[in-house]
């Protein structure tokens, strides 16, 4: 059995020494690293996990292919007009539309809907 042990790693940054687990809200705020690799956003991409996504009907947090499999597996018969918190999000997103929240995600997100019925 492996002891749980905190890992730390050099910031590539300012070459700090920090805790892995501390290391995403560190390069957030590291000025040195920011200039140098540009902003976090586009290193989570491929590093880390995705950006998530508070639900509109429940506070669960999902990335954007969860939150669609979500809504249909959780919220089926939810009518309420919500602001897609996808598009909200997005730049020169459209968060706008005027039918229900589960006919956007249809067209809007239909990528990650229809992997999701090719499963
Ligand atoms: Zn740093
Ligand atoms: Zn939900
Ligand atoms: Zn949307």
């Amino acid at each position: 059995m492996k002891k749980m042990k905190t890992v730390f790693q050099n910031c590539e940054g300012c070459e700090e020494k920090i805790c892995l687990s501390e290391m995403r809200a560190h390069l957030n705020k590291c000025q040195p690293y920011i200039s140098k690799y540009g902003p976090l956003v586009e290193l989570g991409k491929i590093a880390c996990r995705e950006e998530t996504y508070v639900c509109p009907f429940c506070p669960e947090e999902l990335e954007e292919d969860e939150l669609v499999h979500h809504c249909f597996i959780f919220h089926p018969s939810e009518s309420r007009l919500v602001t897609c918190p996808i598009c909200r999000l997005r730049p020169g997103g459209d968060s706008s539309y005027n039918s229900s929240f589960h006919k956007h995600l249809q067209t809007r997100h239909s990528i990650y809907y229809e992997k999701l019925h090719c499963k």
